[in-house]
Parts: structure tokens; C-alpha cells; sequence
């Protein structure tokens, strides 16, 4: 990849968009979501202009998506003298995966018991399950239907997520964007280029060096634009959280807020300095973009391009490795969401007077770490996940409906804050297997 100046230091004007725009959002919010009456015409109007231009961002960002990963894996694994030690790196990489989602799975299921977010003096809060009978009622199950229908037929099954990785049809996986079968062709693809009898083609091996180069700078140019983008982005995700439900809410947020940053500012960090040995303060530093744009986008798919540049010009990991952990990490690998999935169920749960039996919270926990491998890295994507999660655990179809309608109201924030640990525990995995590679990583610890 060619090497284009650091993007450190450019964070300042995401910060400043990212502050000005939730500012913005918090003004509108009234005129935008009130508690009583209709919205105003003129705020709806100011939201869908600031939707048109994020989605402008956001679809430029993901049309750089599969060329680039395809280009990138191919020519990282391509690149490579011979095969030894790309099978243990992949298996480095999925047991890294497992176990940091099951360690976050872990940490959402003792702040949810800790604290309890969903009872007053041990007993079902009487006016969240007023909320959540009303969101049964009221427009917002209308979503929640078109969400559930969406979750009909699907499982969280290993097997399922195993059979999607095998594509029938590789144009349909690119044109579908179907990242896990894009991937594990891109991988196969590269691996035959190393074997081929008389050595990789020279001339395939060229155009995707060529084809990476160009896909990274086109890249660069959307990334011009991203404080804008997250200045719009912003405006909507705050605008339209309704603070009549919210108030109710309060323990419920501070639980997931709580438990996502202890793994983001505890347990990774831990990981970071003791297993990658790098030194954490200088990791966050280099992958303030990718957290940026996380949280503004909550996405780690649209985030790729600007966590593999992260990757490679802050940190110094090459290609090789952040071309096979990143994808696959956007794609299986999401902590914030296996720990949020956890957190929902059992806090509906006790919303609701389920009392989850020992056995059933291991469930949940078993069905939270696969069900967070099938979910897609877009926005609002584990809802489905929640839905089959609590399928399994016994709750009726009311139930269900009842318990998304009250969190989808202040879902979006949530998503944000989730997405940004999905992403960070990717790089943390980067730059892990970079160091167990021998590589000489950026902020290492000798
Ligand atoms: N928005 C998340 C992501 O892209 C997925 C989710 O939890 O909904 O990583």
C-alpha cells in the first residue's frame, strides 16, 4: 500500500462536528420528538436534509467497501513467500474473537445483575412495564412488526453463519455486499495465487497491489468530508430520541453505557498492555479516527476503510494482517454487541417478571456470543438477533414486541456507543496478532 502522510491530527474537526451536531440535536429534539402533539414540519425537514447528506457519506463509504477488502486481502496474502502461518494466524484470529466477545457477554451479564435495571426493591419497575405496554400500543410496534418479520426463519445457528460463508455465487455475494463469502473467496483466491504451480502471476498480483492503492485514496478523498457527514449524522440520532421514555430509561442506559465502557476502558485496555504488549494509551490514540467514526456512523462495516488506514499508517501493522483481521472482525467479531444483546434480554426479562433460571442465563450468554458472529456490521442489525435470542429464552410474541417498541426508542445512541467497542475490539485483535507475527507494531512494549 502506498504510504500517504499519518491521519493523526485530523480528528479535531470530527470532535467539534460531533459535539456542535448532538447540540443541534438536543435543540431540535423538541420539535422533533414531542412528548405531546405532532412534530413541526420544519424540523422534520431539517432531518431529512441532514439523512440525505449522511447517506450520501455513508453509501460512498460502502462503495469503496468490496473492492477494497477483496483487493487488500488478496494482495496481503499474496504478497506472502509461502503459506506457513496463515493458518495459525487465522486460528490466533477466531480464538481471539471468541474470546473477547464471550468476555464482554460476561461483563454486560454481571453489570445487568448488578444493577438491576429493570426492578424496584427486587420487584418488576411497575412503570417500565407501564412503557412497555404502551410501546405495544402505540405506532412505534408498526416498526417493531416490520422488525420481526425480518427476523422470521432466521436462527442463530453456527451452521447457518458457516453455510453463508460459502457463496454459490461470487458476483451475487459482491453485489449483495455479502462480506463473509467475499471474504473467505478473497481468501481462497490469494491462497490459490501462492500455490499455483511456477508462483503467484505476477501480472494478478500487480493489478491488486494496484487496485488496493487506488481504492485507499479514494478512500482518503471520502474521508474529507467526514465531519460534515458527522455533523448530520449526529443531528437525527439525537433528535429523535424520545425523552418522555427515556427518564424511565435512565438505569437501563447507565447499565449497557456502564458495562460498554468497562470493557472498552477496562478489559481491552488490559488486554492491550499485557497480552498485544502495546501500550494502550498510544493505541487509542492511533485509532481515533476508526472510533470516530464508529460511534458517528454505527456501522463497523462503512467503517472498514478508515479502520484498516488506521491500522496500518498509525499503528504500522501490514497489510497482511489488517487485511484479514478487519474485515472479518466488521463481520463476526462484535463484542459491544454480544454484550448489549445480553443486557437487553435480561433486562426485559426482568421488566417483564421472567425469572431466568441459571441455565437460562447460560443460555442467553451461548446464544449472545453466536447470534453476535451472524449479525451484520450496520446499524440497528442486532435487533433481529435480540428477537430470536428471546425466542429461545421463552418469551411470547407479545412479549417480544412489548420489549423492543421500549428499547428501539433509545436504541440509536446505544447502537453508536456499541458499534465504537465492536470496532475497537477489532483493532485491539489487529494489533495482536501483528505483535504475535513479530511485527513491529507502533506504541509497543518491549
Ligand atoms: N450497529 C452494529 C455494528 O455495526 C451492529 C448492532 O449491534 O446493531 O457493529
Amino acid at each position: 500500500m502506498s504510504s500517504s502522510k499519518s491521519s493523526h491530527g485530523h480528528h479535531w474537526p470530527i470532535v467539534i462536528a460531533l459535539v456542535s451536531g448532538a447540540a443541534a440535536g438536543v435543540v431540535l429534539q423538541p420539535f422533533v420528538s414531542p412528548a405531546e402533539g405532532d412534530p413541526a414540519a420544519w424540523a422534520g425537514k431539517i432531518i431529512e436534509v441532514c439523512r440525505f447528506f449522511a447517506d450520501l457519506f455513508l453509501r460512498a463509504l460502502k462503495m469503496v467497501i468490496v473492492p477494497l477488502v477483496v483487493a487488500s486481502i488478496i494482495s496481503g496474502i499474496a504478497g506472502l513467500k509461502s503459506l506457513d502461518g496463515f493458518a495459525r494466524m487465522g486460528l490466533k484470529t477466531w480464538a481471539y474473537y471468541l474470546f473477547g466477545s464471550l468476555v464482554a457477554v460476561c461483563v454486560g451479564l454481571m453489570f445487568v445483575n448488578l444493577v438491576q435495571p429493570g426492578l424496584v426493591d427486587g420487584a418488576p419497575n411497575p412503570t417500565l412495564r407501564a412503557a412497555m405496554d404502551a410501546a405495544l400500543e402505540s405506532e412505534e410496534a408498526g416498526e417493531v412488526g416490520e422488525i420481526m418479520k425480518n427476523a422470521e426463519g432466521g436462527t442463530a445457528s453456527l451452521v447457518d453463519i458457516v453455510r453463508r460463508a460459502v457463496p454459490t455465487n461470487v458476483i451475487d455475494a459482491c453485489a449483495k455486499g455479502d462480506l463473509l463469502a467475499i471474504i473467505m473467496f478473497s481468501i481462497l483466491f490469494a491462497v490459490a495465487m501462492v500455490l499455483v504451480p511456477g508462483g503467484p502471476p505476477r501480472a494478478l498480483q500487480d493489478t491488486f497491489n494496484q487496485l488496493t492503492d487506488v481504492m485507499t485514496l479514494i478512500t482518503t478523498w471520502i474521508m474529507k468530508f467526514t465531519p460534515y457527514a458527522v455533523f448530520c449524522l449526529v443531528i437525527p440520532a439525537i433528535a429523535t430520541v424520545g425523552l418522555g421514555v427515556l427518564q424511565n430509561l435512565v438505569p437501563y442506559v447507565l447499565t449497557v453505557a456502564g458495562a460498554l465502557l468497562f470493557h472498552l476502558l477496562v478489559i481491552m485496555p488490559l488486554v492491550l498492555r499485557f497480552i498485544a504488549r502495546v501500550r494502550p494509551a498510544a493505541h487509542f490514540r492511533n485509532m481515533e479516527d476508526p472510533l470516530l467514526m464508529s460511534f458517528s456512523t454505527a456501522s463497523s462495516t462503512a467503517t472498514i476503510p478508515v479502520t484498516m488506514r488506521s491500522l496500518m499508517e498509525n499503528s504500522k501493522v501490514s497489510e497482511k494482517v489488517a487485511s484479514f483481521v478487519v474485515p472479518l472482525g466488521a463481520t463476526v467479531n462484535m463484542n459491544g454487541t454480544a454484550l448489549y444483546e445480553c443486557v437487553v434480554v435480561v433486562f426485559a426479562a426482568q421488566v417483564l417478571g421472567i425469572d431466568l433460571s441459571l441455565t437460562q442465563q447460560f443460555i442467553v450468554v451461548l446464544l449472545a456470543l453466536v447470534s453476535s458472529i451472524g449479525v451484520a456490521g450496520i446499524p440497528a442489525a442486532s435487533l433481529v438477533a435480540i428477537i430470536i435470542i428471546m425466542q429461545n429464552a421463552g418469551f411470547s410474541e407479545d412479549m417480544i414486541k412489548a420489549s423492543l417498541g421500549l428499547i428501539l426508542t433509545i436504541d440509536r445512541p446505544l447502537d453508536m456507543a456499541r458499534t465504537t467497542v465492536n470496532v475497537f475490539g477489532d483493532t485491539v485483535g489487529a494489533v495482536l496478532i501483528a505483535r504475535s507475527e513479530g511485527e513491529d507494531v507502533d506504541g509497543r512494549v518491549a
